[in-house]
């Protein structure tokens, strides 16, 4: 069996198979691995924000992604106090994960890519200080594959930032997030919905739209892990009690529970930091971009992907795959992300205090071009 490549991607889901399209889409000689067996369950709201669709059409996968899911028409958000802003949605979908990002896997094979699926990686091969590979086992055998760069793309949890020193857990900044799937939404769902309840506050309620798949109903909470042990409810009962008794929830309250509940950890950027190191990169969860205040991380995935496939393209032209080489995607990103990072960030920050995002709302909701901005793009 292959034992060697240029890249290793490590997690297949829109963070791994973007980067690995990416570098197969540039002759890059690349293996893109994961544990699962695809098409598997991620928990998610499985809303495909507007600011990775540019990726998607570059990498020849939006027109595919739009014929599973559903481009809703704008996001409505709400304060404890009920006051709602809604932004135009540019090119963001829903798309249930398990279809959306086995549709992103294919296309990283279509486009040269070699996948392996069963592929749990447990440790790397580091040699002189420098990544040189991964440690797996696969169809049985635990064995080492080696390449120039290993690309962590393996989600909240990841092994490899683990293993690199880079994983970070400030309660502050992590999130829990739960959804489950409704069916029952009376009038039918059609809009993406976020709506920080007074009852929880900061914690927030999402609810998204499928019109495709049974006009199900995709309805979770999110909330600060710091807030959520502090809380007299667990997330059931937060969605429950929005269901009951914000007029947001009144259109689920005929509504019936058709999957279980499932979630996850979300790390979100308001903890991002170095994400590089001698031989390897983290991409997505793994190195901590989840957008802040809407906890969305798909879009922000893919376009950590793109700024580390650019920098591993450098580095492999130059034969040189230093921390200080690699870090050109720590600049990279910092300049193109880190300002809308930041941004959402401080939104964040001002969640935690119902008054002041009332206030924000309250000045938001006669202009829906800059909502649109901040989630519509
Ligand atoms: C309830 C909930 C709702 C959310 N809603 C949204 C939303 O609507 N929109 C949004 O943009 N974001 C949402 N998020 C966040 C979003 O799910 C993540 O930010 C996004 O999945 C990150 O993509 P990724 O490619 O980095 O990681 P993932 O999608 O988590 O993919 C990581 C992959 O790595 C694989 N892997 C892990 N460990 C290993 C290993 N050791 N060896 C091999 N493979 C491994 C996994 O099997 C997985 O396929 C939500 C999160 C939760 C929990």
């Amino acid at each position: 069996m292959r034992a060697q490549w240029d890249v290793i991607v490590v997690g297949a889901g829109p963070g791994g198979s973007t980067a690995a399209a990416r570098l197969a889409q540039a002759g890059v000689d690349v293996l893109l691995v994961d544990k699962e067996r695809f098409p598997r369950e991620k928990p998610c709201s499985d809303i495909y924000g507007p600011f990775g669709a540019r990726t998607y059409e570059e990498l020849g996968v939006y027109e595919r992604l739009l014929e599973a899911g559903y481009v809703y028409p704008g996001v409505l958000l709400s304060s404890p106090d009920y006051t709602a802003i809604y932004g135009a949605n540019g090119k963001g979908l829903t798309c249930p994960r398990r279809v959306g990002d086995n549709i992103l896997k294919e296309n990283a094979s279509r486009l040269g890519a070699e996948v392996w699926e069963e592929f749990w990686v447990h440790d790397l091969v580091v040699k002189d200080g420098q990544v040189r590979g991964v440690r797996a086992k696969y169809q049985g055998e635990f064995r080492d594959y080696r390449c120039d760069v290993v690309i962590g793309a393996d989600g909240s949890h990841s092994w490899v930032a683990k293993r690199l020193g880079l994983f970070v857990d400030d309660y502050d900044q992590v999130y829990l997030a739960g959804r489950a799937y409704w069916r029952g939404c009376s009038p039918p769902l059609r809009d993406v919905e976020v709506h920080y309840d007074p009852s929880f506050n900061p914690g927030f309620v999402c609810l998204s739209p499928h019109p495709g798949y049974d006009d199900v109903v995709n309805m979770g909470v999110g909330i600060q892990m710091s807030q959520y042990g502090r809380l007299s409810l667990n997330a059931e009962e937060m969605v429950e009690k929005f269901v009951a008794e914000s007029p947001h929830g009144e259109k689920m309250r005929g509504a019936e529970r058709v999957s279980d509940w499932t979630g996850w950890r979300v790390p979100s950027a308001g903890q991002i930091g170095k994400n590089y190191a001698a031989g390897a990169v983290l991409v997505g969860d793994a190195g901590n971009f989840v957008e802040p205040f809407i906890l969305e991380g798909v879009a922000s995935a893919v376009r950590s992907a793109n700024y580390a496939a650019r920098a591993v393209l450098a580095a492999l032209e130059e034969r040189d795959f230093s921390e200080d080489s690699l870090s050109r995607y720590g600049e990279k990103w910092e300049k193109k992300m880190g300002p809308q990072l930041r941004a959402l960030q401080g939104m964040a920050v001002t969640a935690a205090d119902a008054d002041a995002l009332n206030g924000l709302f309250g000045g938001l909701k006669d202009d829906p071009e800059a909502v649109s901005r901040v989630f519509g793009e």
